[in-house]
């Protein structure tokens, strides 16, 4: 799963060669940096791994989404439809550009249903944001349609999904942009970092003068000082953004890897009466950052996470946890009685407090994950299959 895992020579020489000019910003100083442009070079080889046309490399996913937004010309009263399963990362970005995070259900893909976000419009909003969460792909197909229809953004937020596919274009170049997060537990990463992707020269420009204070950048030594765009510092650093241009340059052997462990590990489960996979709706396009599957219900969910810790095994029991699950995010809940947010914000908040998702529940309610990672031997792969199904088996 995390690329910090094959830490390693190319990524201590791209740092290196950052050391040796002490250039450690990405824009200006032409003349000392000596021809080394990493963050630059990052984003072109973003491009070229992912098939899109321009790429933004910033500080974080975080930045990356609220950039993107941004740049959509998002702001105060526009709502942004996205999934009750996510990291709380994906509504920070909305409330940080002043708009209002709405939760539509999730269903047995794991991410935003086409059917609840259509339920979810009104005619203030303006942009879809499915999740690809856990590695895969939300129904990208029904999602263009959507916009299409009713002529919104779509925005992918593919932190979690780097290298995935949908009918063999990459996750996050689909919509009208896309976003990828290089935290220390992506599946490539920059120690922190993230990037917009987007086919859209205007967006893209937009994109690049906000993540630095609006700065037109054009010119030699980060150009003259107009600002087209009102902007923010979301800039990464030339010691981080080399980091990840050793490590996009290995996403394919990454992904190799992930999927032939993920491969294992399912078909340990895969004839046990009583357990079900998460629903793909392109099989062929999982990153396979992560194996998930259902349980019949929610106490059998809840004792095969355990048995599985028990076994040594991580396992992520969603349901019951605050950091990516609707059910637990009492901190956004609660930001409805802070009187810093506009009524308009606090009402949408305010009716979360006590809104049921049924249909979310049914879902994450029985669903556990297990993460794959990229050091395992081919023998720890196989012990860790063997305890994966005794543990699954112990509940059923
Ligand atoms: C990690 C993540 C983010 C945020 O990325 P950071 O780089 O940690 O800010 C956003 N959305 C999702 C789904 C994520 O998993």
């Amino acid at each position: 799963m995390p690329g910090y895992e094959l830490w390693g020579a190319d990524e201590r020489r791209e740092v290196e060669e950052v050391l040796e000019t002490g250039v450690l910003m990405r824009y200006g100083f032409d003349g000392p940096r000596g021809g080394r442009w990493k963050a630059r070079e990052l984003e072109a080889e973003l491009c070229r791994a992912l098939g899109s046309r321009h790429a933004q490399v910033v500080s974080s996913g975080t930045a990356a989404l609220t950039t993107a937004l941004a740049a959509l010309g998002v702001g105060a009263g526009d709502e942004v439809v996205l999934p009750t399963f996510t990291f709380v990362a994906s509504f920070e970005a909305v409330l940080s550009v002043g708009a209002i995070p709405v939760l539509a259900d999730v269903d047995d893909t794991l991410t935003l249903s086409p059917e609840a976000a259509r339920a979810a419009l009104t005619p203030r909003t303006k942009v879809v944001m499915p999740v690809h969460m856990c590695g895969a792909m939300a129904d990208l197909g029904a999602f263009q349609a959507l916009c299409d229809e009713k002529g919104l953004w779509l925005l992918e937020d593919a932190c979690q999904a780097v290298g995935g596919t949908y009918r063999g274009r990459a996750l996050g170049t689909i919509g009208k942009a896309g976003c990828f997060s290089f935290d220390f537990v992506k599946t490539i990463t920059c120690g922190e970092g993230g990037a917009v992707v987007t086919d859209d020269e205007e967006v893209w420009r937009r994109c690049d003068q906000y993540s630095d204070h609006g700065h037109d950048h054009l010119g030699a030594d980060r150009g003259g000082n107009l600002h087209p765009f009102l902007g923010y510092n979301f800039r990464i650093s030339e010691l981080h953004a080399a980091v990840g241009l050793a490590q996009v340059r290995r996403l394919a052997g990454f992904l190799d890897t992930q999927r032939r462990h993920k491969a294992a590990l399912r078909a340990a489960l895969e004839r046990t009466a009583g357990v079900t996979f998460r629903r793909l709706p392109d099989p062929e396009g999982d990153s396979a950052s992560f194996l998930s599957f259902f349980l019949p219900d929610e106490g059998r969910a809840r004792a095969a996470a355990a048995a599985m810790k028990a076994e040594g095994l991580p396992a992520m029991y969603w349901y019951d946890n605050n950091w990516h699950y609707i059910r637990r995010w009492d901190h956004l809940k609660q930001a409805a009685t802070m009187t810093r947010w506009p009524e308009e914000v606090r009402r949408v908040l305010s009716g979360l407090a006590g809104k049921a998702f049924p249909a979310s529940d049914a879902v994450m309610g029985r669903a556990v994950s297990t993460p794959v990672n990229l050091a395992w031997s081919e023998a720890q792969v196989a012990n860790r299959a063997e305890k994966l199904s005794r543990a699954v088996r112990s509940v059923l």
